[in-house]
């Protein structure tokens, strides 16, 4: 008989949970949810809940949980878990098959974590979890015998273009990068970007946060770390080349000179699907490429001084077992700080130049330094004054 596949969707409110909600709507018999979550955002949650008929959720916030509560937002059947524990407790308290890693930032490791020891296998697209804790991640998966599947569209391509060869004859992977939203600024006017500006990505439809990141290229040097962890490589390995229409999802380079690629228009549906179905396939509605018509790619090495964080990851991954670990946490305050206006958009890679430089580390690797080093960066980058950058 066909059993559904149990997801656990962590980030059900956001932009990847929103593609995964879709897929999954369209493939009733072949999906359970089992459970959700979001942070502040009930109202949408509620809805989730109510339409897919999920019996576990989770709201990370806690005020928002005690609110939702009090105002019986969810209905009695479902087991609702609150606060800083909340993500974990779901995993821990629920049998799944997979779970879709869909939540923005660091705190996404340890439910991670906890889902790959239950043996549930992972869909991630997360990728700061990665460059924060990659090691045990990798560990863990390993250890435990589960899948980790990457939704990031580049690592995705990768993952796609591997199949079937002997990954020891890779040379290198060529990650694709669209360039973000400032692209075509003259260098010389980089400092006046508003974070408005910032967030208008040209060719995808994404969270804040990481069309932000985009724009800075802060996204690729993240996704450079993800790809070293991923696929075992090395920094010699890992390259990136601007490409504007975001068609190719990234290149694999075999020591024979061939190089593969994986090609689909720039829809995180394409990625998603393919993960939630993996290894089968199934038909999507979405138009796929054309070759009725005619279309040109475009490829350029992306400029270094448009670029700094792109050559900060580089120096991220010299800095092994902690550098990732400290270009993320710089990154994710520096671009808060952007947004709230308190730095300007050149700042960004500076803190994280400061960052790098300055953050003490210990000699041995834990969990628990681990987050301590994500702490301290927090705290380093939010009191770094933007006049003495
Ligand atoms: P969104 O900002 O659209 O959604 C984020 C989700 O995480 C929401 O459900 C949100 O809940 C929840 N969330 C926010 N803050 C917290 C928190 N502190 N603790 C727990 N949950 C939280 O992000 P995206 O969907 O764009 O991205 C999700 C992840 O996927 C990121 O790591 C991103 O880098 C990665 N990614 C995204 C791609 C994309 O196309 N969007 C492509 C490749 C990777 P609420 O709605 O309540 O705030
Ligand atoms: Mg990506």
């Amino acid at each position: 008989m066909h059993k559904a596949k149990r997801i656990i969707l962590l980030g059900a409110t956001g932009s990847i949970g929103s593609n995964t909600l879709e897929i999954i709507q369209r493939f009733p018999e072949d999906f359970q949810i089992v459970g959700i979550s979001a942070h502040t955002n009930s109202q949408a949650l509620a809805q989730i809940a109510n339409t897919f008929q999920v019996p576990s959720i989770a709201l990370s916030d806690e005020s928002t949980y005690q609110s939702a509560i009090q105002a019986e937002l969810f209905s009695k059947n479902s087991q609702v878990y609150g606060g800083d524990h909340a993500l974990d407790q779901l995993i821990q308290e629920t049998q799944a098959d997979m779970v879709v890693v869909a939540i923005v930032g660091a705190r996404a490791l340890s439910p991670t974590l906890k889902a790959i020891q239950k043996g549930f296998d992972i869909a991630l697209a997360n990728k700061e979890l990665l460059v924060l804790g990659g090691s045990f991640v990798t560990q863990a998966v390993q250890k435990n015998k589960v899948r980790l599947l990457p939704i990031d569209s580049e690592h995705n391509a990768i993952f796609q273009c591997l199949h079937g060869n002997n990954s020891k004859d890779l040379k290198s992977i060529i990650l694709t990068a669209s360039g973000g939203a400032c692209r075509d600024t003259p260098i010389d006017q980089l400092h006046t970007i508003t974070p408005e500006q910032a967030k208008q990505h040209p060719n995808w439809s994404m969270g804040a946060k990481i069309t932000i990141d985009s724009a800075t290229m802060a996204n690729k040097g993240l996704e450079l770390i993800e790809a070293r962890w991923l696929f075992d490589l090395q920094p010699h390995q890992l390259k990136v080349t601007l490409h504007p229409e975001s068609i190719v999802h990234s290149f694999v380079h075999w020591i024979d000179g061939s190089v593969l690629a994986q090609l689909s228009p720039p829809s995180m549906t394409f990625a998603i699907q393919h993960c939630l179905f993996y290894p089968d396939k199934r038909t999507n509605p979405k138009p796929s490429l054309d070759f009725d018509t005619s279309f040109s790619l475009n490829f350029a090495p992306p400029e270094p001084k448009r670029y700094p964080c792109l050559q900060l990851a580089y120096q991220a991954l010299e800095q092994e077992p902690y550098g990732g670990a400290i270009y993320n946490a710089a990154n994710e305050i520096a671009v808060q700080r952007f947004i709230e206006k308190a730095i300007r958009f050149t700042d960004i890679p500076k803190i994280i130049q400061h960052a790098l430089k300055h953050i003490q580390v210990p000699d041995t690797l834990s969990l628990e330094s681990l987050l301590q080093i994500d702490q301290d960066t927090r705290d380093y980058a939010l009191q770094i004054d933007p006049k003495k950058l």
